[in-house]
């Protein structure tokens, strides 16, 4: 039976796909199948100056050797820049998104450390724009509470205005930025569950902020907690840490499974379509909010 989900796994390609991209993708393919649902690919390359050659080809490769299956083509960023030029456009035609010109450095002298980054000051909430050449665009902030809930963490509050300050929605270099983005895509893909790493859990708040002001539906969110080094920091892509070997499979997707606090798939396991059956019908996100009880019933939310 198909039940009315859709969900998505969306790596910047940055470099090889790691243990805790892989760990996002099994959470995420895993809930969806459970649950009978769409999973869709979408590579997060409008960022192009961060984009590692080759990424976005090795990482489609070792996820089809992980045995992941996605619906429809591959969703690319890069091709949807009109899309968020539209969205950035009508913000700003509503009067909820503005110009800016402060450098980072301006902001660095009088702005105050927030949630994430400094909090944006709002000099320039009244500049009309004019003759600006290279200016971003800053969402406009409210101090009310914005709120959502978690079906690991429970729920995420913040007050953008006090945490986060109005943010940049469009960069000066010209690259739409990533929290309009994401919210433009899962609108345009009809993506009903988010199933992500703990470290997007922050920017949350941002997006569902702007998904209440485009008039976009909230997906179903489940943030993930992070794989970390033996410092206790957030392994990335970036810095080659920890890639996945393509040609051996199976020890990943096990390790990735514990590291989820699955309960252990029954059946023999003798490749990536067999602990996909096993894996899709004994998936239980509850265990990582500490509620395995909860995993009697297969039909949790
Ligand atoms: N592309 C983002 C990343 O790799 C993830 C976007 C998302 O899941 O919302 O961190």
């Amino acid at each position: 039976m198909r039940t009315e989900y859709t969900g998505r796994f969306a790596p910047s390609p940055t470099g090889e796909l790691h243990f805790g991209s892989l760990v996002a993708a099994v959470a995420s393919f895993a809930d969806a199948k459970h649950h009978n649902g769409n999973w869709l690919l979408r590579i997060d390359d409008i960022d192009q100056p961060r984009k590692a050659d080759g990424s976005s080809e090795s990482i489609i490769a070792t996820l089809k050797a992980f045995g992941f299956e996605w619906d429809g083509p591959t969703r690319w960023q890069s091709q949807r820049e009109l899309k968020y030029l539209e969205a950035t456009s009508l913000l700003r035609g509503r009067g909820l998104a503005y110009p800016c010109r402060c450098s980072r450095r301006q902001i660095e002298k009088t702005a105050q450390a927030g949630t994430e980054g400094m909090i944006y000051p709002g000099t320039c909430r009244r500049w009309d724009g004019a003759g600006a050449q290279q200016a971003s665009i800053r969402m406009r902030t409210t101090s009310v509470e914005t709120s959502v809930p978690d079906r690991i963490v429970g729920r995420i509050s913040q007050n953008l205005e006090e945490q986060v300050g109005d943010f940049v929605i469009f960069r000066a270099d010209g690259i739409t930025a990533y929290q309009l983005a994401v919210v433009v895509d899962d609108f345009l893909d009809n993506i009903t569950h988010v199933v992500r790493g703990a470290d997007l859990e922050l920017s949350t708040p941002r997006q569902v902020y702007l998904q209440r002001r485009l008039g976009y539906p909230t997906p179903h969110y489940a943030h993930i907690p992070l794989v970390r080094d033996h410092k206790g920091e957030k392994i990335s892509k970036r810095d080659g840490a920890y890639p996945v070997d393509p040609a051996r499979p199976l020890p990943a997707l096990h390790a990735a499974w514990g590291f989820l606090r699955q309960r252990p798939l029954t059946g023999p396991i003798a490749d990536v379509d067999d602990f996909w059956d096993s894996a899709a019908k004994t998936w239980c996100i509850n265990t990582l909010r500490g509620a395995a009880a909860d995993c009697a019933d297969v039909n949790d939310s």
